[in-house]
């Protein structure tokens, strides 16, 4: 028996990891522009959780004590190209400034790189830790045009990609820039989360585990397929089940159903069965006669079994033999990968089949990855996250990073 303090330091064996590091750059006296995901919650201008922001600190820390002159870019939400005075990053510097205990720069220039980001970067002296605005307050930004990629690049000596979560998008900051500077490398969380997923599905300690869940089977047909070929055993909750239980000749009611990709699901069913490997749906479901309105309205719910869910009835979480069915494929695995809901728990009645997944995962001596999204805000707010081995930043780009082992992020930062 593993103590509850190893298993949660334990880490998949390491990939690979072919791209510089900031342990491989002369950080000294040099600017360093840093892509970091500061795309964080934020409510009346109050930042409502700053795990995106906690999580840049190892980066910057390590190029603040090599003497780095520090410029910080991120997106935060989708202001299209235009200045929008709500998604200006100015309240993540005053964040960012109280965890390093130093003064950290807003740059309030709403073209990014304008004359005050220039004269700012300019002016730094080793140490100094700048943060520029809003990097999709300029159109060109999602378009990957060269012209803003150059003008992100002007302003530093080296480029370092920390930002996961944004990584599986070929933007301007998180990849053209890379084209145009001599020296890039990728920053700590990016090699953190590299490491753990891509450990997990390259060598995983095995009986490996995964389980998918969320609401739509045709966003993570990649991923099912390649898990598939990876893990021991494929757990398929949320509402994207329903589409394999039809595919098995199974009425599914009025739940969430995507008739155009039932064959899928059906060839994946076959694939699983050709390669050995169990694939895992629920047995029963909670029903109700409707999508709760708004979503966490009180609902009236049902237990039936899932190859019989009446004609008038909804899905909306898996039912309690499944919950326990689940829960014992995770006790006996030694690596666990989880993505997506088992239902809609964002309403108190239909959120029991996320917790015991979740709660599940806290009992396991297995390697447990959370990966991103509303997976990631079941585990914090049952203050799980510090339970689980390693919880991604990233939702869009685990799953992606998973599906094709590398992002365009990734690909475009230098080699070793
Ligand atoms: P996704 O964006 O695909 O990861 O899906 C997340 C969403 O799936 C959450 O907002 C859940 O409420 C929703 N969801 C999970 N299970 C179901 C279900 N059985 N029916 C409808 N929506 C669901």
């Amino acid at each position: 028996m593993i103590m509850q303090t190893e298993r949660y330091e334990r880490k998949p064996k390491m990939c690979k990891l072919n791209q510089k590091t900031v342990d491989d750059i002369n950080a000294k006296d040099k600017r360093i522009l840093v892509r970091c995901d500061f795309n964080v919650p934020m409510k009346d201008g109050v930042i409502t959780d700053d795990n995106r922001i906690t999580a840049a600190i190892p980066t910057i820390k390590k190029l603040i004590n090599d003497g780095g002159k520090i410029i910080l870019c991120s997106h935060m939400g989708k202001p299209k190209g235009k200045a929008v005075a709500e998604l200006s990053l100015a309240p993540v510097a005053i964040r960012l400034s109280e965890l390093l205990e130093q003064e950290v720069t807003f740059i309030s220039d709403i073209n990014v790189t304008g004359k005050r980001a220039k004269d700012a970067a300019a002016a730094m002296k080793p140490g100094d830790v700048i943060l520029l605005e809003n990097t999709r307050f300029r159109a060109e930004e999602e378009k990957n045009d060269p012209n803003f990629s150059k003008e992100l690049a002007d302003l530093c000596d080296i480029y370092v990609n920390d930002a996961f979560g944004t990584a599986h998008r070929a933007h301007c900051s998180t990849v053209g820039v890379a084209e145009y500077v001599e020296e890039s490398a990728i920053g700590y969380l990016m090699k953190k989360e590299l490491e753990y997923l891509g450990g997990a599905v390259e060598e995983p300690e095995r009986p490996f585990v995964a389980i998918l869940g969320g609401a739509k089977v045709a966003e993570k047909l990649g991923v099912i397929s390649t898990l598939l070929e990876e893990c021991d055993t494929l757990i398929i909750g949320g509402g994207m089940a329903y589409t394999f239980i039809k595919a098995q000749g199974h009425e599914v009611g009025k739940s969430l159903l995507d008739e155009t990709k039932i064959e899928y699901c059906r060839e994946m069913m076959e694939k699983a069965k050709k390669l050995g490997k169990e694939l895992v749906l629920p047995v029963d479901t909670t029903v109700a006669e409707d999508f709760p309105s708004p979503i966490d309205a009180h609902i009236d719910i049902e237990y039936v079994d899932s190859h019989n869910i009446p004609r008038n009835r909804m899905g909306l979480d898996i039912g309690p033999k499944t919950m326990e069915l689940f829960a014992d494929a995770v006790k006996h695995a030694k690596t666990v990968l989880w993505n997506g809901p088992m239902g809609v728990f964002e309403n108190p009645e239909l959120s029991a089949g996320t917790l015991a997944v979740a709660k599940a995962l806290t009992e396991t001596d297995a390697i447990t990855i959370v990966g991103g999204g509303d997976s990631v805000s079941a585990v914090k707010s049952l203050g799980y996250a510090d339970k689980m081995s390693h919880v991604s930043t990233g939702g869009g780009a685990s799953l992606e990073f998973l599906e094709n082992r590398t992002l365009p992020g990734i690909e475009a930062v230098q080699t070793k």
